[in-house]
C-alpha cells in the first residue's frame, strides 16, 4: 500500500470556501486552494480538453505515461460539470488496458444521489458486468481528482488493487490519508496501490479545473440540506 504523507489539518472552512477565509494561502499541487481558486469558463475548459486530445492523438503534446485514461476520466468529468454535477470522472481499465467501466458524477443530477460518486459510477458498472470475476488482478482505476473517504473505502472493499488520481484534493482528498482508516481497511488495503497518475501538467490542471468549476456552490447546496438549523440546539442537548 501506498501511505502519502500525512497533510497538514485544514479547517472546515478553509477546506470548503478557500477563498472566503485565506485568500493567500499557497497552493499545493493538486486541487489549487485559495489564491487561485477561480473558475474557468466552462467553453475554455472544452477547448483545453480537445487541444489535449487532440494533442495526445497526433503524439504532438508532451505526453506522460498515463495522459490515455486521464483524458477520458477528464472527459467524464466535463460531461459530469456540463449538467450541473461535481466534475468528477473515473475510467477503470483492465490488465490490457481496455476500458471495462467509466463513471460520472451524478450526484445532483438527474436527481439527487448522495452516493453516485464518479468512481461508484464506474464500480457499479463493472460489478453489475463482471459480478462473477473474482480476479481483479492487473486492473486500474483512473479518476479525475483524488477519491474522497466513501469512494476510498469502496474502492478498497471492490479489491481494485490500483488507483491512480490525476488531480489532488487538498480538502476532501482520502487516498494520502489511507493510515486513518478502521485496522481492517488498512489491512485490506495492504496490496492496494492509492497514487498520483503519471500525467502532464496541464492535463492535472485540466483536472482541477473541472473539479472546481462548481464546487462551492455545490458544497453550499450539501450544507442547506441540513436545514436552516442542522440538528438543532435541542437535539445537541438531549
Ligand atoms: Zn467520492
Amino acid at each position: 500500500m501506498l501511505l502519502g504523507e500525512r497533510e497538514e489539518e485544514i479547517p472546515i472552512d478553509d477546506a470548503l470556501f478557500p477563498s472566503r477565509s485565506n485568500p493567500d494561502a499557497p497552493v499545493h499541487g493538486g486541487v489549487r486552494k485559495a489564491a487561485s481558486f477561480m473558475k474557468q469558463d466552462l467553453g475554455l475548459l472544452r477547448q483545453q480538453l480537445d487541444s489535449l486530445a487532440a494533442a495526445a492523438a497526433s503524439c504532438a503534446g508532451p505526453g506522460a505515461p498515463d495522459d490515455g485514461p486521464a483524458l477520458l476520466a477528464c472527459e467524464e468529468a466535463w460531461e459530469a460539470v456540463r449538467v450541473g454535477n461535481y466534475g468528477v470522472g473515473a475510467v477503470l481499465l483492465a490488465p490490457s488496458g481496455q476500458v471495462v467501466a467509466r463513471g460520472r458524477n451524478q450526484v445532483f443530477h438527474p436527481q439527487f444521489h448522495s452516493d453516485l460518486h464518479a468512481e461508484m459510477v464506474a464500480l457499479n458498472a463493472f460489478e453489475e458486468t463482471h459480478g462473477a470475476m473474482s480476479d481483479l488482478g492487473g486492473h486500474v482505476l483512473v479518476t479525475s481528482v483524488e477519491p474522497c473517504p466513501m469512494c476510498a473505502a469502496r474502492l478498497i472493499l471492490a479489491r481494485v488493487p490500483k488507483v491512480l488520481y490525476v488531480a489532488a484534493d487538498e480538502g476532501g482528498g482520502m487516498a494520502r490519508g489511507l493510515d486513518r482508516l478502521p485496522p481492517s481497511f488498512r489491512k485490506l488495503a495492504e496490496l492496494q496501490v492509492f497514487a498520483p497518475a503519471d500525467v502532464s501538467t496541464a492535463l492535472r490542471k485540466l483536472a482541477s479545473d473541472l473539479f472546481i468549476h462548481n464546487l462551492e456552490a455545490l458544497r453550499a447546496l450539501l450544507f442547506k440540506r441540513l436545514g436552516p438549523t442542522g440538528c438543532g440546539a435541542h437535539d445537541l442537548a438531549t
